[in-house]
């Protein structure tokens, strides 16, 4: 199923020839509406006229967090206040909340590119979406709320949390599908397992989760859970929210979304576009965003893409699963750590929760790296050896993959906290400003 057949499936040349004439249009844009890029680009030395096709992207100067937090709250704007009807901030994952801004015409060019993610993953009118992303100031909830409608399917807009509750209107409902985050879906997953409800019993077949990095063991540990297919999602609230693009029933990359929101790789120290395919930072330019658009901003998400067409017959570009952002990157003794790949090692053992706790401090000048995990029901044992056997398994298999020797911690079941929204899988308590 395919939303918008035109442009998902359009030759590459002819895209990118709609992307130079929308890059030329929104460069204006910013440049005469905004005094931020204006002193930008004269600082370069450019002016719009220095943009004719989607090539000369790479003469911009980049946007980064930083820049909307010192134009906050409303810096960034290009159109009248007058002209906004919406403000989403992001959930400041990594600090101060930042804002955007949108206008009507940015709030449908959101829930087309919503509904083109439903419709890549199987998804009509035909269909209830439970939307257990959070409401509010986050743009989770409400965006994905935005595309269910616009494809004429039904939302229900749970939001996030009452987990009890959750369970029996998807049930009652006969929700068909789930947006939430990975985590949460995995909490609601276990808890269903509790209620005695029989699987059988739900309509639950699809699931669009997103808004945190997740491992395909996860995946797969989901899909099992749940009964479901999941699929990834992704976006961010400086370019638009969930939506900039999704998988498809292929599995085999997230498809973004081009026309709109035009995607970099880049090497974050050298700031130079990498080679086809290889990985680096995420860039993106909102193409047709009116109220706030967003020039060369750098996600600080890592991944790679690729150009060549899908098995879905789709031609828009496809992205990696995110790696992490640079800012997650643990330097432990170090060496460079992503929380992802202690993931993939504990959702690769059987023994295990999908569930865990990154503890890192700094004991004597030394970093002490340690990870909590809890052993499922039917390993569990009170026998020493066993519990030592256990440990030893999960901590080779990190030495190997991580390359250091973390100290692993058995804890209680349901000890480690279950997330209904973005999941916090470290504590750092080393001060290393
Ligand atoms: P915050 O920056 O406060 O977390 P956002 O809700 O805008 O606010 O979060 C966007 C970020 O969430 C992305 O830059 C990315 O790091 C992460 N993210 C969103 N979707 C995914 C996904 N499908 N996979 C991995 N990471 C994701
Ligand atoms: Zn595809």
């Amino acid at each position: 199923m395919i939303w918008n057949e035109t442009i998902e499936c359009m030759e590459r040349e002819e895209m990118r020839k709609l992307q130079g004439i929308r890059l030329k249009r929104v460069v204006e844009h910013a440049y005469y509406n905004t005094p931020f890029y204006r002193r930008k680009m004269q600082e370069e030395g450019l002016s719009p006229d220095d943009i004719e096709s989607i090539d000369d992207i790479t003469k911009l100067p980049f946007t980064v967090k930083q820049d909307l937090r010192d134009t906050y709250p409303f810096g960034l704007m290009a159109v009248p206040m007058s002209e906004i009807v919406r403000l989403h901030a992001s959930s400041g994952t990594t600090g101060k909340p930042v804002v955007v801004g949108y206008t009507r015409k940015d709030l449908s060019i959101w829930s087309e590119a919503v509904a083109r993610c439903l419709y890549a993953v199987g998804l009509t009118r035909n269909d209830a979406v439970q939307v257990s992303y959070g409401y509010g100031l986050f743009t989770g909830g409400l965006g994905l709320h935005g595309g269910v409608e616009k494809i004429g399917g039904t939302v229900i807009p749970m939001s996030s949390g009452n987990t009890q509750k959750q369970i029996q209107l998807m049930h009652d409902f006969g929700a068909k599908a789930l947006a939430c985050t990975p985590s949460y879906a995995l909490y609601l997953g276990e808890t269903i397992k509790e209620s005695g409800i029989p699987r059988e019993e739900f309509q639950l077949k699809t699931g669009i989760f997103g808004a945190e990095p997740w491992t395909e063991s996860m995946r797969r540990e989901i899909e099992e859970s749940l009964g479901i297919k999941a699929y990834d999602i992704y976006g961010l609230t400086e370019i638009i929210g969930p939506g900039v693009g999704s998988e498809c029933e292929c599995q085999k990359g997230t498809h973004l979304w081009e026309d709109h929101f035009f995607p970099e790789i880049i090497d974050p120290k050298t700031l130079l576009p990498v080679a086809p395919g290889e990985p680096g930072e995420l860039v993106f330019t909102t193409l047709t965003k009116e109220g706030m658009p967003m020039i060369r901003y750098r996600t600080r998400d890592l991944t790679a893409l690729h150009h060549e067409k899908c098995g879905c017959g789709r031609t828009a570009v496809r992205m990696d699963r995110i790696l992490g952002r640079s800012d997650d990157m643990l330097i432990i003794r170090g060496v460079n750590v992503f929380p992802s790949q202690v993931e993939a090692v504990i959702l690769g053992l059987p023994e295990f929760e999908p569930h865990y706790l990154i503890v890192v401090d700094r004991v004597n000048n030394t970093d002490t790296f340690q990870i909590q995990v809890e052993v499922r029901p039917d390993y569990y044992s009170d026998e020493i050896n066993k519990v030592m056997a256990l440990k030893k398994k999960i901590t080779m298999q990190m030495q190997s993959v991580i390359g250091i020797q973390p100290e692993i911690k058995i804890v209680e079941p349901r000890s480690i906290e279950r997330s209904m929204g973005k999941a916090q899988h470290v504590i750092d308590n080393r001060k290393l400003v």
